[in-house]
């Protein structure tokens, strides 16, 4: 089999992070025979310094082109007034509907005992660049009055409760859809509806229904009793970052974007300017977030060799995080980017 990724390594914290799961998906692909190659797509300022623009139109077509795409983190706040998102154009171009954000602890003695995936709708809900007024879901009739309007659809409900409950059937069977139905009862109660109306087509998945806040109480308290969790745009992204932080920080949260026709590997935290270009930023959210692209390629194509690679890359780098010497600073440790990639890759060699 062949397999090319296109990899766009953003900006901070992007390009170390990006060599080390590069060097992770090689080891994989020698071990398990993928036949991957990548293809380097500019991106943010790099781009903006070669070609004038954070999302050159040449990159555009190649990321609508690719089948599985790498979008390292951004540093949008650097860029000129008018510079696009570019996190914001794939995700808009390439229609990608379902925020997928596992949370799973891997370290022993740190954060709770928990494995759960968040499925968050992603293309609209409160944020303002989502919603059906162009541009802005923001308005204000007058200078002491802001109004936000949500919008919630039966369509885009339905799709990412049909993704959720795929996600279940081959997990441990359980959705838990999070909403405030009791006092948003029309935008919350369509969701619920729509969820309802996929949990018919799954008969061996169990739906429970619980309330946004209680949800975030509940994760406190026992994180480990949730399988996959489906819920609206705002309350997911509060919600993973909950989860993400129960399960040991920013550094090991991954993501997967995905659509119908294209997935993109994210990871949650940003571009950290902080440490940039120091080599020690924790390459393990990065790496888990190219995992998770495997999976869904290999389940895709019916392409099994994908997701036992998949799965041994999640192993290693668990493998990998047990020993404290190659921790990363933000983990407390004293290992560098390159050097994680390393204990990883030879995990996956050995
Ligand atoms: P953004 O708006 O891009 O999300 P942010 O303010 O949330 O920015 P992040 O870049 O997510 O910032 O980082 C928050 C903190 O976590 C920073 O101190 C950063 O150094 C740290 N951090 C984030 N990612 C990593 C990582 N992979 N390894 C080590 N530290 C990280
Ligand atoms: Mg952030």
């Amino acid at each position: 089999m062949s397999l090319t990724l296109a990899v766009l390594k953003g900006d901070g914290i992007g390009p170390e992070i990006s060599e080390a799961t590069l060097s992770v998906l090689a080891a994989a692909s020698d071990r398990f025979g993928l036949g991957l190659s990548f293809e380097d797509v500019p991106v943010g300022l790099a781009a903006l310094a070669a070609a004038g623009s954070t999302y050159p139109a040449e990159t555009a077509a190649r990321v609508e082109a690719a089948e599985g795409i790498i979008l390292a983190p951004l540093d949008t706040y650097q860029y000129p007034e008018g510079q696009p998102n570019p996190s914001a154009q794939v995700r808009r171009t390439l229609d990608l509907y379902a925020n997928i954000r596992p949370s799973v602890s891997r370290l022993p003695g740190v954060g709770r005992r928990l494995d759960l995936v968040i499925y968050r709708e992603n293309t609209e809900g409160f944020y303002s660049d989502r919603s059906m007024f162009a541009g802005s879901g923001e308005f204000m009739p007058t200078a002491d009055l802001a109004l936000s309007v949500r919008k919630i659809t039966r369509q885009a409900s339905e799709r990412i409760a049909r993704a959720a409950f795929e996600a279940a059937a081959r997990r441990r069977g359980l959705v838990t859809a999070v909403h405030k139905a009791n006092v948003l009862r029309q935008s919350d109660g369509l969701f619920l509806d729509a969820v309802r109306t996929v949990a018919g087509e799954f008969p061996d998945v169990r739906l429970e229904e619980v309330i946004v806040d209680a949800m975030a109480a509940l994760l406190v308290r026992d994180a480990a009793r949730f399988d996959v969790v489906v819920t609206t745009n705002m309350y997911g992204d509060i919600l993973s970052d909950e989860a993400g932080e129960l399960a040991g920080g920013l550094g090991l949260a991954p993501a997967l974007n995905a659509g119908d026709d294209h997935a993109v590997a994210q990871a949650v935290h940003g571009s950290a300017p902080d440490i940039a270009g120091r080599g020690i930023a924790n390459p393990v959210a990065l790496i888990l977030s190219a995992a998770l692209l495997l999976q869904r390629l290999g389940a895709r194509r019916g392409e099994p060799r994908l997701a036992e690679a998949a799965d041994a890359i999640d192993r290693a780098v668990t493998a990998a995080l047990a020993d404290p010497a190659n921790h990363t600073p933000d983990l407390g440790g004293r290992s560098t980017t390159s050097a994680f990639a390393a204990a990883v890759a030879a995990e996956l060699a050995g």
